[in-house]
């Protein structure tokens, strides 16, 4: 088992659920926009947020930004220490920084005495991109050399009495991340914060990050996770949600199970399920509601039997059932109003 951390009041490690992350896409600078999008995160359940204080001139936003946020923050920063110390200072519940490039030794105690002192926890995120020099030339795998690099920054950190540690390990290459992610489980157990970096459109990176963030947790493997997608951050926690849900970790809210359709399919199933989908995402709870919308009654309402409510067409009618037994005949005009109504006395 892992480490506890707590980044504000969200536990990290230990028995704690794993939890969602994100980061605002706006410049800092603008409080408002931040501000919006931190909303827009909590209200899809995101976790904690991770905002970039990229210059001097974005402290003042982020200080308010902090006072503000519904979400713990985590400051993100690169390159100039003098930022993490003031966003320490400024109340950051966590900052993440790459201390391979944040200045000298002697910069990175400063911040690492800062930090114990504010009682908050550090990402040590390494990137495949920005390994440091000194182990360009090292023998074996990037994912050897990632968690090397890593491994010699816990020590530095411990040497100098800091343990609120959490690790990320990123590449943009799958196999890699996912290698370098099971090398860390067992090198050290400090929890561990799991991303596929620069990730791309939604589309394929979704389908990279469910692949390789899926092949972790599957493993048991990852505290804390963020999908990146070239995208709004909503979506990347709408995606992170649903990994989390197939993966087995997040138990709550409503899932939607739907067959792919076939030559049986006498509706628009397609449309049908885009309108369920619509009609729920603003709809939580704290059970888990298994929600199936089938084409056909021949093998619908037995091939998603485990459903806590479904649906299933004929060529005139549409049948409401629930675990699999027949409840109800509805004219097909009348199925979604119906279900969804259903659904909602389930909440
Ligand atoms: S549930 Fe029916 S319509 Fe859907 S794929 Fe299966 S057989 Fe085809």
């Amino acid at each position: 088992m892992k480490r506890e951390i707590f980044v504000g009041s969200v536990g990290i490690g230990g028995n704690y659920p794993v939890s969602i992350q994100s980061m605002t896409a706006v410049p800092t600078r603008d409080v408002t926009a931040t501000l919006n999008q931190v909303e827009a995160l909590k209200n899809e359940e995101c976790d904690i947020v991770r905002v970039s204080v990229p210059d001097r001139e974005s402290l003042p936003a982020f200080a308010k930004i902090l006072t503000k946020s519904p979400l713990p923050v985590v400051a993100d920063i690169h390159f100039d220490a003098y930022l993490a110390l003031r966003a320490i200072e400024a109340g950051a519940r966590g900052i993440r920084i790459n201390p391979g490039n944040i200045g000298s030794k002697k910069k990175l105690k400063e911040i690492l005495n800062l930090a114990n002192q504010a009682n908050i926890p550090i990402r040590i995120g390494v990137n495949s991109g920005s390994i440091e020099k000194k182990y360009r030339r090292e023998k074996g795998s990037k994912a050897e050399i990632m968690v090397k690099s890593v491994m010699d920054n816990v020590r530095f950190f411990e040497d100098n009495d800091f343990f609120n540690i959490k690790i990320s390990l990123k590449s943009s290459n799958v196999r890699e991340t996912v290698t370098a992610y099971r090398l860390i489980d067992k090198a050290c157990d400090y929890p561990l914060h799991l991303g596929i970096t620069e990730a791309g459109t939604f589309f394929s990176g979704t389908v990279k990050s469910a692949v390789g963030l899926g092949s972790l947790l599957l493993d048991g493997i990852g505290n804390t996770i963020r999908v990146s997608l070239t995208e709004e951050p909503a979506a990347e926690v709408r995606v992170a949600r649903e990994i989390l849900k197939a993966t087995g970790h997040r138990v709550r809210g409503i899932e939607i199970i739907s067959c792919p359709t076939c030559a049986r399919t006498t509706i628009d199933l397609i449309s049908i399920v885009k309108e369920v989908e619509k009609k729920l995402s603003g709809v939580k709870t704290d059970k888990r509601i298994v929600i199936a919308i089938m084409g056909c009654e021949v093998n619908g309402p037995g091939e998603a039997g485990e459903a806590d409510i479904g649906i299933a067409f004929s060529k005139s009618s549409g049948f409401i059932f629930k675990k699999g037994e027949r409840v109800e005949k509805i004219a097909p005009r009348d199925a979604v109003p119906r279900l969804i109504e259903s659904i909602k006395d389930l909440l």
